[in-house]
C-alpha cells in the first residue's frame, strides 16, 4: 500500500488510523476438491478477503488465475474498499478468487470448482455481509453457478448474494457495458472542466474486449473523434476519425483488425505515443512506464484498465501536465451497477435500461464534478486526491462506529 504514504502524510494520519486501513478483517483460503472428468481429484486453492465493512457489507469480485497469491487478493480487496468510497455506494471492500487455469478445465469440472468454492464459503458471505462478482476469467455463467449453489444451501432465494448474474436470474441491465458507460460519464465531466467540446476531441483506445470496445463505440456514437484503435495484435488509425461501427464489423469477421480500409496500421507500442486528447489504456496493467511516459503526447489520460500507468511513469506524466484520471474513479462504473443490481434483487423490483443509465449518470457524475478544484484545494494529483476523499470517508465511518478517537 506503498500509495497510501503520500496521503497518510497530507492527511496526518495516526499509526491506528493507518492500522484500520491496511489490516484486512477477514482472511479466508479454502481448500476445495474437485472431482475431474477422468475420475482423479484434485484440490484447488481458493481466497475471499473482506477487506473493510465499515460502509456497508463488502463487495468485490472472484477472479480465477494460476498466479494468484493471498498478497494479490489484498491489494485488490484493499483498492474495492477505496473504488466503493469514491463512487459512494454503500459497500466496504472484498476480493476472492481460485489458484486455476480456467482455460485448462472443461465446462463440467469448472461447474463443480465453482460450487465448491461457494459450499466452503457461503457461511461467511451474503446479501448483507459479502457480495461476490466477477472479475478476470469469470462471467455470468460462472455467477450463476455459485448463485444456484448458494440457494440450493440456505434453501431460499437470493440473488441479491452474487452480482454481474445472467438477465435471467436477477442481473441488471446495463451491467455488461456499466464499466465503459460509466467512464464515458466521467470523461463528458473532465472534457466540459477542460472547456473541450466531444465534436474534435481526438482519442486513442488501446484493447479493444469489453472495456475498449465497448468504450471506443460509446464515444464514437456520443460523436468523439477516434482516431486510432488497437488490440493484443495490432492497431490501426486515421486522423480524420475511425468509423468504429465497422471497425467492430470488421474485427467480428476477420478476427483482426487488420486489412480495414482508409486506415493505416500502427503498433501497439506507437498506439500510446500518439498525439491525441485522450488516450484511453484499456487493455492490461503496466502500459505506460518510466521507459514511454515521457514520449506521451495526450492532454488526458482516461485509465480504464486497471493499473495501466506505474507509480514511476505518473511522476513524469505529472511533470509533463497529462492529466490523469485514476481507475479507481475511470472505471468504476461497474461497480455502481453492480449496486444497483443488489437494490433490485433486495427489493425484487427491475428497472428498465433508461433508468439504470441515468442513475448511473448521476453517481459518476457526482463523483466527478468538482474534483479538479479538489486536486489544486489539496495540491495532488487527481489519484492522490481521490486516495484522500475516499480515506477521509471510510475513517469517518470507523470513528462513527467507535473505533477511532
Ligand atoms: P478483455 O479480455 O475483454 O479485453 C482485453 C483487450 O486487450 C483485448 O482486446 C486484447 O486483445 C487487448 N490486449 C491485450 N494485450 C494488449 C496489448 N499489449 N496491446 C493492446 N491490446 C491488448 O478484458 P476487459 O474486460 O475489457 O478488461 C480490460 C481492462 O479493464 C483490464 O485491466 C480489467 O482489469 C479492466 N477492468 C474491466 C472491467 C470490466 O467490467 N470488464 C471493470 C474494471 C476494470
Amino acid at each position: 500500500y506503498n500509495m497510501l504514504d503520500k496521503v497518510a502524510k497530507t492527511l496526518k494520519l495516526k499509526k491506528a488510523e493507518i492500522d484500520i486501513l491496511t489490516i484486512p478483517k477477514r482472511s479466508f483460503i479454502f481448500s476445495l476438491p474437485v472431482i475431474m472428468d477422468d475420475s482423479t481429484t484434485k484440490i484447488f486453492t481458493g481466497y475471499r478477503i473482506q477487506f473493510n465493512n465499515a460502509r456497508g457489507p463488502t463487495k468485490g469480485g472472484i477472479r480465477f488465475h494460476p498466479e494468484l497469491d493471498l498478497e494479490d487478493v489484498k491489494t485488490l480487496a484493499f483498492l474495492m474498499t477505496l473504488k466503493c468510497a469514491v463512487v459512494n455506494v454503500p459497500f466496504g471492500g472484498a476480493k476472492g478468487g481460485i489458484v486455476v487455469d480456467p482455460s485448462k478445465l472443461s465446462e463440467g469440472e469448472l461447474e463443480r470448482l465453482s460450487k465448491a468454492y461457494i459450499r466452503e464459503s457461503y457461511r461467511f458471505i451474503g446479501p448483507e455481509t459479502d457480495i461476490p462478482a466477477p472479475d478476470v476469467n469469470t462471467n455470468p455463467k460462472v455467477m450463476a453457478w455459485m448463485l444456484d449453489e448458494y440457494e440450493k444451501i440456505v434453501g431460499r432465494h437470493a440473488p441479491g448474494v452474487i452480482t454481474g448474474k445472467p438477465i435471467e436470474l436477477g442481473g441488471s441491465y446495463v451491467r455488461d457495458i456499466s464499466t465503459s458507460l460509466g467512464g464515458t460519464f466521467v470523461l463528458k465531466e473532465i472534457v466540459k472542466e477542460f472547456g473541450m467540446k466531444p465534436e474534435g476531441t481526438k482519442v486513442v483506445v488501446q484493447g479493444f474486449g469489453n472495456v475498449g470496445m465497448n468504450i471506443a463505440r460509446l464515444l464514437y456514437e456520443q460523436k468523439y473523434k477516434v482516431i486510432a484503435v488497437s488490440d493484443s495484435k495490432s492497431g490501426i488509425c486515421n486522423e480524420n476519425g475511425l468509423d468504429i461501427k465497422q471497425v467492430i464489423e470488421h474485427k467480428k469477421n476477420k478476427k483482426s483488425m487488420k486489412g480495414f480500409e482508409n486506415a493505416k496500421e500502427i503498433t501497439n507500442k506507437e498506439i500510446l505515443e500518439l498525439k491525441c486528447d485522450v488516450l484511453i489504456p484499456a487493455a492490461l496493467e503496466h502500459q505506460i512506464t518510466k521507459e514511454n511516459a515521457g514520449r506521451i503526447k495526450a492532454k488526458i489520460i482516461l485509465e480504464m484498465a486497471n493499473h495501466p500507468v506505474t507509480p514511476d511513469a505518473d511522476v513524469i506524466l505529472e511533470k509533463n501536465g497529462v492529466f490523469v484520471i485514476p481507475d479507481i474513479l475511470a472505471n468504476s462504473g461497474g461497480v455502481v451497477v453492480s449496486y444497483f443490481e443488489w437494490v433490485q434483487n433486495n427489493m425484487n423490483y427491475y428497472w428498465k435500461e433508461e433508468e439504470v443509465v441515468s442513475k448511473l449518470e448521476e453517481y459518476m457524475t457526482k463523483a466527478t464534478k468538482g474534483l479538479e478544484s479538489s486536486c489544486k484545494s489539496f495540491r495532488c494529483n487527481m489519484r492522490d486526491t481521490l486516495y484522500i476523499i475516499a480515506i477521509d470517508k471510510i475513517l469517518q465511518a470507523e470513528r462513527l462506529r467507535g473505533f477511532l478517537r
